[in-house]
């Protein structure tokens, strides 16, 4: 059932976004050589309390971060460890969320740590350009599958891979509500697109191959099957009268 939020709702949920949009800002500054995804982990954690949030990954189906860290080959839901130092070449997918007031926000990104090589470079842009087009897509009057048409045949154009088992999700007072949001889909097709509704659009996108591999034995992990890099963008949005409203904005 898809939960319609009210203006005022929507209104509310900003402060969540606005967390959530610090948190992945102010984590991916500190993007470097050298420094560990648990350090991430925590400084996004503090961050998000210090706002008088709560981390909403921290303890979600059982996960032990309160951000999901997901390193090159890693699509998403990599779990921040003090094993895992950032070295230079690497591309790095950060996802926060904070619940504020009852309410969720989710939006990630990906970093370039240092120098990457042009062609994931390139993966990074036409990712964060799909994501925009989901957004512009995520309108009254149009449809689910409008919103994954756009990701998608950017992407495709671009020679890239979407990632079909993973999608994007309704989101409010839980993090995964209906509908799902595929990244995938056909012009004019799927559920209308309502007011009130507000989806977390969210393209995972891959250098090669759309195959997933994965999760192993750490239950969260998911890889690329053919191991070559891939990005991912989120933000949470609303539709409103006036076209999207994005959440996760500071
Ligand atoms: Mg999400």
């Amino acid at each position: 059932m898809i939960k319609l939020k009210t203006a005022d709702e929507i209104e509310a949920m900003r402060e969540a976004g606005r967390v959530s949009a610090k948190a992945l800002r102010k984590t991916g500054e500190l993007v470097r050589p050298g420094i560990s995804t648990l350090d991430l982990d925590r400084f996004a954690e503090n961050l998000i309390r210090m706002e008088g949030g709560v981390p909403a990954f921290l303890g979600y189906g059982g996960f032990r971060g309160s951000i999901c860290s997901s390193l090159n080959d890693q699509v998403v839901h990599g779990i921040p460890s003090k094993e895992v130092v950032l070295q230079e070449g690497d591309i790095i997918s950060i996802d926060t969320g904070a619940i504020i007031g009852g309410w969720v926000g989710d939006n990630a990104a990906t970093f370039a740590v240092g120098e990457i090589d042009p062609a994931t470079a390139r993966l990074l842009e036409v990712t964060e350009r799909c994501m925009w087009d989901g957004v512009e897509a995520a309108r009254m009057g149009n449809r689910l599958g409008d919103i994954g048409f756009a990701v998608q045949s950017r992407a495709e154009r671009a020679g890239f891979g979407v990632v079909r088992e993973y999608v994007g999700h309704g989101i409010g007072h839980d993090m995964h509500e209906d509908p799902n949001v595929p990244n995938f889909g056909r012009k004019g097709q799927g559920i209308r697109l309502k007011k009130g509704m507000v989806l977390a659009i969210e393209p995972m996108i891959n250098l090669g191959s759309p195959q997933t591999r994965g999760p192993f034995d750490d239950q969260w992990t998911v890889y690329t099957a053919d191991g070559t890099p891939s990005a991912h963008f989120e933000r949470t949005v609303a539709i409103t009268e006036d076209g999207p409203l994005v959440l996760t904005a500071e």
